[in-house]
């Protein structure tokens, strides 16, 4: 009885669960025409400086504005492109819509600007034969000074071919382009990957940063993490700064730069504008809190 209860407690859950292989596949085919029906769009997070607080450049995270569906987040279709492939046009459309953006900003706010853009690079963008070919057009075409644009890679990306992609890393840093590892601590990095790979910055992950302020090994974890960064003269960044205490612990860390919903979450583009806005109204940059 009680065995029979269970198992239609859990049948409950089973339609829902069996259509989503079927939506996976849904969205699949969607996002093959969501591509050319311009569906997808950049929202953008400011990212601060600390102790300061204040707006150094933004980081570019995509959202996909489904007909039907309505905004759908990244963390659903980005695994879906991956395995389907799709994730080389999306990357191309998100690094080409990022440039172009950054170029307005530059020329609203004078060539000279200390204002950065990142965007997140795939893995198969990296390991793609056509990556710089790619990069290279979005750069020209947009006219934007790619020094101040940050490409953030994950570990799990610099996991396969160490020549391949350390080469293809050097490449994009020729062009000037930053190169910073992201969600840093979750994947495997070992010492030499980290000397061998030409990298400015490292992005602490939120599962270290949320927890920093009750949970001592989080801390540790963080610690050690910034040593290491400044020991190999990289830029460090903390990522889900949530809290205060958050921000005054990596303030005394000297970690020089955070994300974080205590500062902004991903704002859309009249949003982002407007800051950019405030940074023409008055001389330097606006505080975010
Ligand atoms: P990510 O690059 O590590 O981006 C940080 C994520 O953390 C973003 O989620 C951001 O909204 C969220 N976040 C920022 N501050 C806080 C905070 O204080 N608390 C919490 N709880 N979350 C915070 P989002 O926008 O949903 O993006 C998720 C992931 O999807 C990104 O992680 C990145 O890996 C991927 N992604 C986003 N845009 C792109 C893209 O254009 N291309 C590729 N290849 N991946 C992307
Ligand atoms: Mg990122
Ligand atoms: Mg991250
Ligand atoms: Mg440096």
């Amino acid at each position: 009885q009680a065995k029979a209860q269970g198992r239609s407690r859990c049948l409950a859950f089973t339609p829902e669960m069996k259509s989503e292989p079927l939506l996976m596949l849904r969205l699949q085919s969607d996002m093959r025409r969501a591509i050319e029906r311009d569906e997808f769009l950049l929202f953008y997070q400011p990212v601060v400086s600390l102790p300061d607080r204040r707006l150094t450049g933004f980081e570019a995270l995509i959202r996909w504005n489904h007909a039907q569906r309505g905004l759908i987040p990244p963390a659903t279709f980005i695994p879906i492109a991956e395995e389907s492939g799709l994730i080389t046009d999306l990357g191309d459309w998100v690094t080409h819509a990022a440039c172009r953006q950054m170029r307005i900003w530059q020329d609203r706010l004078g060539p000279g600007t200390p204002l950065t853009l990142s965007i997140n690079i795939a893995p198969a963008q990296l390991a793609h034969p056509d990556a710089w070919a790619l990069i290279d057009h979005a750069m020209i075409h947009s006219g934007v000074d790619v020094r101040r644009m940050k490409l953030e890679v994950t570990e799990t990306a610099l996991a396969g071919d160490d020549d391949l992609m350390s080469h293809r890393l050097r490449g994009l840093r020729e062009r000037g382009f930053q190169i910073l590892i992201d969600d840093f601590g979750t994947g495997y990095s070992s010492m030499s990957r980290l000397h061998r790979f030409p990298i400015d910055g490292l992005k602490i992950d939120q599962s270290f940063i949320r927890p920093m302020l009750f949970d001592g090994d989080s801390a540790a974890i963080v610690r050690t993490i910034v040593a290491l960064g400044k020991a190999l003269d990289l830029d460090l960044y903390a990522e889900g700064v949530e809290d205060e205490g958050a921000a005054v612990a990596l303030s005394r860390l000297n970690c020089e730069f955070a994300q974080g919903y205590l500062f902004a979450k991903p704002l859309p583009l009249e949003k982002a504008d407007a800051l950019i806005g405030e940074m023409l109204i008055s001389p330097g940059a606006p505080p975010c809190h």
